[in-house]
């Protein structure tokens, strides 16, 4: 229950004292564990008329914390500070200090402590620093190269750099991290992060609008061009024309280009050999799976940034357990928390066990509209490269459905995105194949069957 302090209400005046009073209700309303891990590392900073500002330990607590315990926040903080009384927030990270967006609908505002005075948004996540970016042998080279980049945007060979490995290693986080020192510098460069998705996209839709010109002399106006995950251009002739123009402009003015990519360039089929070419004038580093000791530092680091209490056996045993994607090691650390939480129980072996396990079944399962599109056209004989055509031959119609359906059933790929990996094609037409699709199932039990036979296949190689 909630106790009301309505009568103290105009007495407090320190925020250290407010927060206190407000921990004392909060103890009352959830268990011992819950209130150590998500109250206690709260830091009341100051007050300022009705709002309560207080220091958070990271974006995760903030998110955490507003997903499940927003109604005990905002009712603890009316009963003590009055009813139309606010929490505001900062979080804890020397670069994260900046700018933020005010949430209204929210009883607990992150502050807004400077507004950039710029007409554009870079789109990075000040998240991604060096500072929390982990050393290893495997990024040991992608990572000097950002950082020598970061200090002299434009002016080394290295121009492109080129970053490429597997899923889940730190690409995005280090052409971030590259970003954001560059801003951290030199506020007054243009920098532009954003994924070749979303600017295949933003591209269709210039197209649309009839805002060609205004698309292409954006980011040709830019001084520092981050593209991530480039290999989503293949299959989008039009988009890699217009960018191999961007690239050039930006290239010849001595502006940075950091591109990131699952495979080194040479292994980009698909893609316009002048793009490749040229992706090989500047940098090329990988980044390798981390080794035991690094997954270990980076399991120590995110333990503690969560303001998690967890012994070093722990940490080993599940860096020792999830060996190749730092993003299922963090992954993993949450999901203990989450449990461990919720339930109110401890994080011990056991927990830790199951979560691993838990991980290693959700991999299984994870798969991609282009790994469906290879099963799909291996499995019927058709060529990859004619489903992303025009052609309306029946036996690619048909594959070209299927792939959209499958897309659709087993990726959470958005209709928008899945169309456009289909060589560029609307959303509605995504819709139209995994109608017919459906219907024909109804009808024909053999489609039924080849759908079965299909799925069972991409879970066995995804597994
Ligand atoms: P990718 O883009 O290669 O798929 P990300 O950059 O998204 O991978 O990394 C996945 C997660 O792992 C991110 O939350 C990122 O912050 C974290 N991460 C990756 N590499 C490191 C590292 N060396 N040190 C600390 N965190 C890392
Ligand atoms: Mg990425």
């Amino acid at each position: 229950m909630l106790n009301a302090h309505s009568s103290n209400k105009q007495i407090y005046s320190e925020p250290t004292i407010i927060w206190k009073e407000c921990l004392k209700v909060i103890k009352g309303n959830v268990t011992l564990m819950t209130y150590n891990t998500w109250f206690l590392p709260i830091k009341p900073l100051e007050l300022n008329g009705n709002t309560l500002k207080v220091q958070l330990p990271s974006q995760f607590f903030w998110e955490w914390i507003d997903e499940h315990f927003n109604t005990l926040i905002s009712k603890t903080i009316h009963d003590v500070l009055g009813s139309d009384s606010k929490l505001a927030y900062i979080i804890n990270e020397e670069s994260d200090s900046g700018s933020h967006f005010i949430s209204k609908s929210s009883p607990i505002n992150k502050v807004t402590e400077k507004t950039k005075q710029k007409n554009f948004e870079s789109h990075l996540n000040l998240r991604y620093t060096f500072e929390n970016f982990i050393k290893g042998e495997g990024n040991q080279l992608a990572r000097a190269a950002a950082l020598a980049i970061s200090d002299n945007p434009g002016g080394t060979s290295f121009n492109p750099l080129f970053i490429y490995g597997g899923v889940g290693l730190g690409k995005t986080h280090l052409i971030q991290a590259a970003g954001n020192k560059i801003l951290e510098i030199n506020p007054d460069k243009k920098v532009i992060y954003l994924s070749s998705d979303t600017f295949t996209v933003d591209f269709v839709e210039s197209i649309q609008s009839n805002k060609i010109n205004e698309f292409s002399n954006f980011y040709r106006g830019m001084d520092v061009l981050i593209i991530d995950d480039i290999q989503f251009l293949i299959g989008k002739e039009k988009t890699q024309d217009l960018f191999f123009h961007i690239f050039n402009t930006l290239h010849q003015a001595g502006k940075q280009i950091i591109l990131s990519s699952d495979k080194p360039p040479k292994e980009l089929k698909g893609l316009d050999d002048r793009l490749t070419s040229r992706f090989q004038w500047g940098l090329s580093a990988d980044i390798q799976p981390p080794e035991l000791e690094t997954r270990i530092a980076i399991l120590k680091r995110k333990a503690n940034d969560y303001g998690m209490n967890i012994s070093s056996e722990i940490l080993e045993y599940i860096a020792s357990n999830i060996t190749n994607n730092i993003r299922e090691l963090e992954g993993c650390l949450i999901k203990l928390l989450a449990n461990a939480s919720l339930n109110s129980v401890a994080i011990d072996f056991e927990l830790a066990k199951k979560i691993v396990r838990e991980i290693a079944t959700d991999r299984k399962v994870s798969v991609t509209v282009e790994n469906i599109t290879k099963i799909v056209c291996s499995y019927l004989n058709i060529a990859e490269n004619k489903i992303r055509d025009k052609t309306r031959k029946k036996e690619v119609v048909l594959a070209r459905q299927l792939a959209m359906y499958l897309s659709k059933e087993l990726t959470k790929s958005s209709l928008k995105s899945i169309g456009l990996q289909f060589g560029g094609r609307d959303h509605s037409t995504v819709i139209h194949a995994c109608n017919s699709i459906e219907e024909s199932m109804v009808r024909d039990p053999s489609m039924k069957d080849l759908v079965k036979t299909i799925k069972t296949q991409i879970e066995l190689v995804s597994s």
